[in-house]
């Protein structure tokens, strides 16, 4: 299989819940590695940047003025397989579909209140974690040894 990087978001329900830890255990405990972190506050045009690809959808609006409404962690993720895994680990988008024992499933309010982010293909994910972190950075965080 091959080495995959992925983009997650712990959304500002996850921040405003005090879940930051819970779910990077989560994160950490699934085999994933951190190659970076940190925490911000979206614009609303910077949300709507991020999520371009739901522009027009009904649910545009409410979805870029909750992911502005508090600080949110953006934290690029490396493993096997790490799309599938990660989408695999959070569960479905509607926390009430998700599987038992998921992020979403356990955590989650609502499906727009979800969580978390995880990027849906490597192409994605690639441009995802270039819209947070500097390619230099996440090389020079890669493990030793
Ligand atoms: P994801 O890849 O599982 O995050 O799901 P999508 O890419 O389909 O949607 C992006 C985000 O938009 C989801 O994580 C939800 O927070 C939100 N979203 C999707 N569908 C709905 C909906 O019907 N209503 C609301 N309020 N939010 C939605």
């Amino acid at each position: 299989m091959a080495v995959e990087r992925t983009l997650a978001i712990l959304k500002p329900d996850c921040v405003r819940k005090e879940l930051i830890g819970d779910v990077l255990r989560r994160i950490q405990d699934a085999g994933f590695t951190i190659l970076g972190l940190r925490m911000t506050r979206l614009s609303k045009r910077e949300a709507e940047g991020f999520y371009a690809v739901h522009k027009g959808k009904a649910f545009f609006d409410e979805l870029t003025t909750f992911m502005s409404s508090g600080p949110c962690v953006p934290v690029a993720l490396e493993k096997e397989n790490a799309i599938a895994d990660f989408r695999a680990l959070i569960g479905a988008t509607n926390p009430k579909e998700a599987a038992e024992g998921t992020i979403r499933s356990d955590f989650a309010g609502s499906i727009g209140e979800n969580i978390v982010h995880g990027s849906d293909s490597v192409a994605n994910g690639q441009v995802e974690i270039n819209y947070f972190f500097d390619q230099a950075t996440l090389v020079a965080n890669e493990p030793v040894g």
